[in-house]
């Protein structure tokens, strides 16, 4: 009965770079194998028989000569068309069973069917019948490390069956085994054999080679005999059971089922989700694995993460904080000063602004309410009890500049405001500090040596004119400059712009009447506007110098991410060498390792920010003054950014993986 072919190796030769001159391993190798044959490939040791075996399975091209797999030529195939062969046709059977230990023989024998697309119930289902038929149904859920040598030969059996292993290779399956297990091994081989597959056994053991229907002997890279065995052997008392074996073995479903991919699904977007889902799971089963390595990994990301987040929330609460109290300034106000600019030195001592100057801003169109501001302090006594106070002497509309209110009495009136009055209106905390127990009205107070009426009382505000706790008291401005500084110059005059108008409009109005006024600039302008922009400004500022922070640690972060997965490259290498034998894709390889990167940062990145706001939480509690406002751009910012650096820094690890040889990496131990 002469089946088709399979394989057809064609003077193929194999050399290895040994220094300066190559070492030829194969000797142009001729060879045929048609469907549903045993062979056994024997030779001693060093005589190129797992070279041979590697470039069968397509996990090593020949250096010359052509080797076709069903008629197509491997030649020229990519890395990712040889992986599709290996998924798809071949079945690899390791003498070190080469499982994963960190997956159950379960997980173990789907993973090809993963790279092949196949649905996970189905693969579930498949998997489990495979065991079981394999006499391992009671340990489907056990690791690799809690089964014998010949339970781990038997689950990498059925994990080279599971994308149906039409053409089964086994590297010296019994050669880590005891007799007894060898022995049931290699019956299974036999059995698969009968079911339609085909087998090809490397071994140099001449009692396993006796089990295979053909013999191929292999010395020194040259083939020198290739026999048919007459006489198969049993590898054990295998007559007895032979007649029952066989009636078992018809009737299996489950061995002789292949395909089991469909390529179809396997092309759709669920199935690309599927795989997605399956390099998640196993990034998350690496990260669980190595957890110390993970957390000092994310320590990085985490403490990196948190500082940016803590200062940005830092900065946001400052900044908002001093907003908020510009806009208790009142809107749209202008403040016309004395001097150059703020903090000028001599602006005491500048004594340009005048009432007039106040008649003729309060004539403009523009001008809501004008109103003079003399500042002083001064000790407020009345019986035994005295207090420093702030002294504000105003003009009446100071009070709608500033949108304060009155808790009782009245404001006072133009005629008091002319003739000096000595009245004045006070505020909360002088009410409280003073008056505990008796309502003020009308009641006289004494600032400095000056008695006073008081006229009114204002509500509590938080308008910045009322600084904490310090008692002020409002005064018609003319009173203050007469009664208490003797002074004909005011310390500011105050705007509110009408609606409708816009402040630089205003503002330049004002610089131009008080210019031909004065006839030079000895005054300076300051609106909620300016404010806000400079502090605007240095707020710009600040996130800058914070972003330029941040950027430097995050990348100290990012190297240490690197460096980590450099590492778990290299200590996985020889589970990237089995997951690309039994076919995974160069770009399987990288999105797992990709996504354990970008797992890690991102993780590390949510940790980073929760941290912050429990910290925050702890010094807002501990210290009110100080204020951290979290805002859910910097936290979604904060994520994104540490997604990113997973992805930067573990590209290059990410791709060293994916590009490794199959066969360099499964030799590494
Ligand atoms: P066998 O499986 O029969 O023991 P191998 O195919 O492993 O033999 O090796 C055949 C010869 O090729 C040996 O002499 C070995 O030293 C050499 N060889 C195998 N792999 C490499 C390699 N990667 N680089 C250099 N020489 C190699």
């Amino acid at each position: 009965m002469q089946h088709e072919v399979l394989l057809e190796l064609k003077d193929v030769r194999r050399s290895y770079n040994s220094g300066a001159s190559a070492v030829e391993v194969l000797h142009g190798i001729n060879l045929t194998v048609r469907r549903g044959e045993m062979v056994a490939i024997i030779g001693p040791s060093g005589s190129g028989k797992s070279t041979l075996m590697n470039i069968i399975g397509c996990l090593d091209n020949p250096s010359s000569g052509s080797y076709q797999v069903m008629g197509q030529d491997t030649l020229h195939m990519t890395p990712d068309e040889l992986a599709a062969l290996r998924r798809d046709f071949f079945g690899f059977i390791f003498q070190r069973y080469h499982l994963l230990g960190h997956l159950c023989a379960r997980e173990n024998v789907q993973v090809p069917a993963v790279y092949a697309g196949v649905r996970k119930s189905k693969r579930d289902r498949r998997a489990c019948e495979l065991l079981a038929r394999l006499g391992l149904e009671e340990r489907v859920d056990y690791r690799p490390a809690q089964l014998s040598g010949g339970q781990q030969q038997r689950v990498s059996i059925a994990r080279a069956l599971m994308n149906g292993g039409q053409i089964i290779l086994a590297d010296e399956p019994t050669g880590a085994l005891d007799t007894k297990s060898g022995q049931d091994v290699m019956r299974t081989l036999q059995e698969l054999n009968a079911q339609g597959h085909t087998i090809i056994i490397v071994t140099h053991d001449p009692r396993i080679a006796a089990c295979a229907h053909r013999v191929i002997a292999i010395e020194d890279g040259y083939i020198k005999s290739d026999t048919i065995n007459d006489k198969v052997a049993d590898p054990l008392a295998l007559q007895d059971e032979h007649a029952a074996a066989d009636k078992v073995l018809a009737e299996d479903k489950v061995l002789s089922e292949q395909p089991v991919i469909n390529n179809q699904w396997a092309k759709t977007w669920s199935s690309h989700l599927d795989r997605f889902k399956e390099a998640f799971v196993m990034a998350y089963r690496a990260m669980l694995s190595n957890r110390m390595r993970t957390m000092l990994t994310m320590l990085g990301i985490i403490i990196g993460i948190m500082a940016v987040v803590s200062v940005v929330a830092l900065a946001r609460g400052a900044s908002e904080r001093i907003i908020s109290n510009i806009a208790s300034m009142g809107t749209n106000t202008i403040t016309v000063y004395p001097g150059e600019r703020m903090g000028d030195v001599r602006s005491g001592r500048v004594r340009s602004l005048t009432a007039r100057d106040l008649v003729a801003l309060q004539g403009q169109p523009f001008a809501d309410s004008v109103s003079a501001s003399v500042q002083t302090s001064a000790l407020l006594r009345r019986g035994a009890e005295e207090s420093n106070a702030t002294v504000q002497g105003v003009s009446l509309d100071l009070f709608r500049v500033y949108g304060l209110l009155l808790k009782s009495g009245r404001i006072f009136s133009q005629g008091e405001l002319d003739s000096k009055a000595q009245v004045c209106v006070i505020d909360d905390n002088t009410a409280t500090l003073f008056f505990p127990t008796e309502d003020p009205l009308g009641k006289t107070i004494i600032v400095g040596n000056v008695g006073l009426r008081i006229i009114g009382v204002l509500a509590p505000s938080d308008s910045f004119v009322i600084r904490g706790e310090q008692p002020t008291i409002f005064m018609p401005y003319t009173a203050v400059m007469t009664r208490l500084l003797n002074q004909n110059y005011l310390s500011s005059i105050v705007l509110r712009i009408k609606d409708g108008f816009s402040t630089p409009v205003a503002e330049s109005s004002i610089k131009h009447i008080l210019l031909s006024r004065h006839g030079r600039e000895d005054f300076f302008l300051q609106s909620s506007d300016t404010i806000m922009k400079s502090i605007e400004e240095a707020t710009m500022t600040f996130t800058l110098m914070i972003s330029a922070i941040a950027v430097i640690s995050l990348v100290v972060g990012g190297i240490g991410v690197m460096n980590i997965m450099l590492v778990s490259v290299t200590e996985r290498t020889r589970e990237i060498g089995i997951r690309m034998a039994v076919g995974a894709r160069q770009s399987d390889i990288l999105s797992q390792f990709l996504i354990e990167a970008v797992m890690v940062c991102m993780l590390g990145g949510l940790m980073g920010v929760l941290f912050s706001y429990l910290v925050g939480q702890l010094i807002m509690h501990f210290w009110p003054s100080i204020v951290l406002s979290y805002s859910v751009d910097s936290i979604i910012a904060a994520v994104l950014t540490s997604s990113a650096i997973g992805i930067a820094f573990g590209f290059m690890p990410a791709r060293s993986a994916s590009r490794l040889n199959p066969i360099e990496a499964l030799s590494r131990e």
